[in-house]
């Protein structure tokens, strides 16, 4: 008989046919490692049963006993069923049903010993009810030891796999398997911190000891599953911290230096003082900048901290040592607008800037591009595709990528491959949680702005239901008798684009005539041609037009600060950080601003904790850490996009503090390690495709 270990294929295991192998596969296990890292959704004590006669309606319970009578029933509605199950121990008895399972007349009958778990519900007169509860049939041989009598780890349903099997199959592979697993962790690691070893680990996780409490184990607080958590955890961090130390070799081709002829120059472009937290992060970009390596970091911080300025400093500072500057935002509005922006800041200045973007005209185009090739323009402003593009810098030494979680990270993989190694600052506006930004950008040095430029006030939100509509509007009207401008944000789903397009442009129509015919409205969407955008934005920044209905394009970076109300129709409909995203456009003077989030009644439990969220605060830190509490990792970026690893145990939520913890102990681990170049490449070897990571750094 040969000897399990952690590698063998699951269809080599006694009692595991051709069938099983490959609903299992089809679950996404191939191997004994890919069953054993598989968690448990959640843990029942099955050693303490609760009798029925015990039992409340309103309550999450599992229950057990035998069924006395069971059947599918028509109902009145065609075509649908209901299969019933009666279900009594010795104290009393309850009903099960389920909804449109008519197969589950041949899974579950009279006689048989069941566990049903789910929310259990007093239906008046005929007492207590389960509805759609998860079933699991016992066999008495078995039963007692594995499925019941104890702790048991109950596992995600996949397609034919039930828990109920994953769980037999678990208990009989961790019976076979040598408990002297290689353990990927080092030893003196996993002494300091108290681990217990990997075989303890799998074992304790999934079938836990009866002294060991419910909420830590379905927390995953206990020592075996903290342990299975953080060896995950640890090897990422290893590999992104390594990555991040074989940084440190790369050699930039360029050398940058500061001297006071450069400072009188950025302070004259200057045109106001930088606030505190504006000082430092300049300072921490421009000492990366003269480092010889080049600089690979984020710089974070809310909308209207002033990051542009930051930026801009910078690139002065690559210009005046004779660099040329790429200024990448991800949309064509927002490139326009920064090109508008720097032009100007840089006029008094002995720079040349250029936009280019994908809507420059042919002609136009090939002026710029043989500019750029020879020289004469030291600042390009474009959109993100300007890398990948087919332009050729003469000497190409910093590159600022705006708004970047939004549009992945592949950017720096792109000049690499260029033959290119600018200095490289990401900006976001979008604060990331801190747990995202140990993962994510984790292998990226950041400067955080906290501080917002002087005077400015915090944005008044409100939240009202569509049907004081009347009240909002007279709000607007009030501020755009006082001189303001207003924006109305309209949601654009991609799916529905047609029928959203058509609500936005008729309700743009509606606010003209019906509402507000006294004033100038424009309207702005993603479907507009790049000069007819453009010639909407300039009205309304120039301040001609009263009111700008718009989609989500303003998104971003948009700067017009004499506007001061924003309307966000159908915010139920937005997710937490884009509606945070979206009233940052208003709030850039210093006249107070309002921000009415509009909604259509009823709001999911989640809609209204979105639109409470907005209500009760301003910072955006605080907004992404409820987002990601709320939505999950998953959807807060787009996950597979913004390059988010794949993990198989750690929950990017719960696991924050796990995730920390392996950072400190996989960069101590390095400290004494001190791996040279190549041996960190050896470490890194598999670690983003183990990840799923997309090739970056
Ligand atoms: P963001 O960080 O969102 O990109 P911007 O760079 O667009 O913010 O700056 C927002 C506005 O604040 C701009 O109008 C900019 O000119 C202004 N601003 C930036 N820094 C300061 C400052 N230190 N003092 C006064 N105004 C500032
Ligand atoms: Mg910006």
């Amino acid at each position: 008989m040969s000897t399990v270990t952690l590698d063998t294929p699951l269809q080599f295991l006694k009692g595991v046919g051709p069938k099983r192998a490959a609903d299992l596969a089809h679950a996404g296990l191939t191997t004994v490692e890919d069953l054993l890292y598989r968690f448990p959704i959640r843990y029942e004590d099955r050693s303490r049963l609760r009798t029925i006669g015990s039992l409340k309606g309103g309550e999450y319970v599992s229950v057990s006993g035998r069924i006395v009578h069971a059947g599918v029933r028509a109902t009145r509605r065609p075509g649908f069923k209901i299969f019933e199950a009666m279900v009594s121990d010795d104290t009393g008895s309850l009903r099960a049903t389920w909804l449109n399972q008519p197969f589950l007349r041949d899974v579950l009958v009279t006689g048989q010993h069941v566990v049903l778990f789910g929310h259990l519900e007093q239906r008046g007169q005929s007492g207590l009810q389960f509805v759609n509860p998860q079933y699991e049939v016992i066999e008495q041989e078995e039963g007692e030891t594995i499925h019941t009598g104890r702790v048991v780890p109950v596992y995600e349903r996949t397609g034919t796999l039930t828990p109920k099997m994953q769980r037999r199959l678990v208990w009989e592979v961790l019976h076979q398997l040598p408990p002297d697993l290689p353990d990927p962790l080092p030893e003196a690691t996993r002494d300091r911190i108290g681990l217990p070893t990997r075989y303890a680990g799998l074992l304790g996780t999934h079938f836990p000891p009866a002294d060991i409490s419910i909420e830590h184990l379905n927390r995953f607080e206990t020592p075996p599953q903290r342990r299975l958590l953080f060896e995950e955890a640890f090897q990422f961090q290893l590999g992104l911290m390594a990555r991040r130390r074989s940084a440190l070799f790369e050699q930039k081709p360029h050398r940058i230096a500061v001297d006071d002829r450069i400072r009188a120059s950025a302070r004259q472009v200057l045109p106001f003082r930088l606030t505190a937290g504006q000082r430092t992060a300049l300072k921490e970009i421009v000492d990366d900048l003269q480092r010889p390596r080049p600089m690979n970091r984020l710089l974070q911080g809310d909308v209207g901290v002033g990051k542009t300025i930051v930026a801009l400093l910078a690139a002065l500072v690559a210009m005046e040592n004779g660099l040329q500057v790429a200024f990448m935002a991800p949309t064509e509005i927002l490139a326009e607008q920064h090109y508008a922006s720097l032009a100007k800041l840089l006029e008094g200045s002995r720079f040349q800037i250029a936009l280019l973007t994908g809507s420059t005209p042919a002609a136009a185009r090939r002026t710029r591009r043989a500019e750029i090739e020879d020289g004469a323009v030291q600042l390009v402003v474009g959109t993100h595709a300007l890398v990948q593009s087919d332009v050729r810098f003469k000497a190409l030494g910093f590159v600022v990528i705006d708004e970047q979680h939004r549009f992945g990270v592949l950017q720096r993989a792109t000049l690499r491959d260029k033959g290119l190694h600018p200095d490289v600052l990401v900006m976001t506006a979008t604060p990331i949680p801190r747990t995202l930004a140990l993962t994510l950008y984790g292998d990226l040095d950041t400067s955080v702005i906290r501080d917002r430029p002087p005077g400015r006030l915090p944005i008044r939100t409100i939240a009202m239901p569509d049907s004081r509509r009347d009240d909002i509007y007279a709000l607007v009207r009030q501020e755009i008798e006082a001189g303001r401008q207003a924006y109305v944000i309209y949601p654009l789903v991609e799916e529905s684009e047609k029928v959203d397009l058509k609500a936005a442009t008729e309700m743009a129509d509606h606010l003209a005539q019906d509402v507000f015919p006294e004033y100038r409205i424009g309207v702005l969407h993603g479907r507009l041609k790049a000069d007819a955008k453009d010639r909407v934005m300039q009205v309304f920044t120039a301040g001609e037009l009263q009111m700008l209905v718009s989609t989500t394009v303003v998104e971003v970076g948009v700067d017009v600060p004499n506007a001061t109300v924003m309307i966000v129709e159908h915010a139920e409909r937005f997710g937490l950080s884009q509606l945070h995203q979206l009233r940052g456009r208003v709030g850039r003077s210093h006249h107070p601003s309002v921000c009415c989030l509009v909604y259509q009644a009823p709001l999911s439990d989640e809609a209204r904790a979105r639109l409470k969220a907005l209500t009760e605060t301003n910072d955006g830190f605080e907004i992404a850490e409820r987002d990601l509490a709320l939505r999950g990792p998953g959807d807060l970026f787009g996950t597979r996009q913004a390059g988010m690893p794949t993990f198989r145990v750690i929950d990017l939520v719960r696991d924050r503090a796990v995730l920390e913890l392996a950072q400190r102990e996989a960069n101590a681990w390095l400290d004494r390690a001190c791996p040279s170049a190549a041996e960190l490449a050896t470490l890194l070897e598999g670690w983003s495709a183990r990840f799923k990571l997309i090739a970056v750094a």
